[in-house]
């Protein structure tokens, strides 16, 4: 399958269209972006491969687990051929810890547990910063049905448990992460990508941080947490 044009560019990746209008092909790249893309831009050398292959790595369990994604066939190292998804514009959190945002705004300490996994939604638009939204504010603004977020609601807990279960396996505390989902031949399929970009991955033991907080707080040795992950899930 070859690249035809370049249909969307964003901070991660590039998306090419292919001479099926139903399938696209994702190109991950080693530029970064954190707090919305403004405030602090990089390079982590590696990191589209690590996000590409991790990604794909983790959809192919989740459909093996009755997940629908948009997977359908890795290319090369930073390439692969996705389903056409109509994205929905939101940006599902799930949180088996306190960190990040959620620490800020309730005053909660790091890395504290909670009782059970917590979901959030958060409108997708860069200019407004991605702000927090209800599920009935989403319905309300004609984002999302009832029954759409019903379903997304339903596989993001499900996702994280399988997540959860598969990291644990390779010593890695799945803190919280960020799924998107799509509109694909009249259901919801994931869509996006699962990677250190959008996991907050902690080693169980050392609670040594092993993703993208690496790059927004200059914590330094980014590239080999990166490295550390992929190697650990014998990518
Ligand atoms: N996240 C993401 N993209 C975003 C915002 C958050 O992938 O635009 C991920 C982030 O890496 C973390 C989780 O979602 O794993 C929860 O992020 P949080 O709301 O704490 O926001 P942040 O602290 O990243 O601003």
């Amino acid at each position: 399958m070859e690249k035809g044009d370049l249909l969307y560019e964003g901070k991660a990746k590039k998306v090419f269209t292919t001479i099926d209008p139903d399938l696209l092909i994702v190109s991950y790249k080693d530029d970064v972006a954190a707090f919305d893309g403004e405030l602090k831009k990089g390079t982590i050398v590696g990191k589209g491969a690590v996000n590409n292959r991790m990604t794909n790595y983790i959809f192919k369990i989740l459909e093996q687990n009755g997940i629908p994604t948009h997977y359908v066939q890795e290319l090369s190292d930073r390439e692969t051929v996705v389903k056409h998804v109509e994205i929905i514009p939101l940006e599902v959190i799930i949180r088996n810890a306190s960190a990040g945002s959620f620490s800020k705004r309730l005053n909660i300490e790091e890395g504290r547990e909670l009782l059970q996994p917590a979901l959030e939604l958060c409108y997708k638009d860069d200019a407004l910063g991605d702000p927090l939204i209800s599920d009935y504010d989403a319905i309300a603004l004609e984002k999302v049905t009832r029954k759409e977020i019903d379903q997304i609601t339903e596989y993001a807990f499900q996702i994280n448990e399988i997540l959860k279960e598969e990291l644990a396996r390779v010593d890695i505390k799945l803190v919280d992460f960020k799924i998107e989902f799509g509109r694909y031949e009249g259901g919801i399929i994931l869509a996006d990508e699962i990677s250190p970009d959008t996991c907050r991955l902690w080693d169980a033991r050392t609670n040594k941080k092993l993703d993208k907080d690496r790059f927004r707080h200059d914590l330094g040795n980014v590239e080999a947490a990166y490295e550390e992950v992929y190697e650990r899930l014998g990518l």
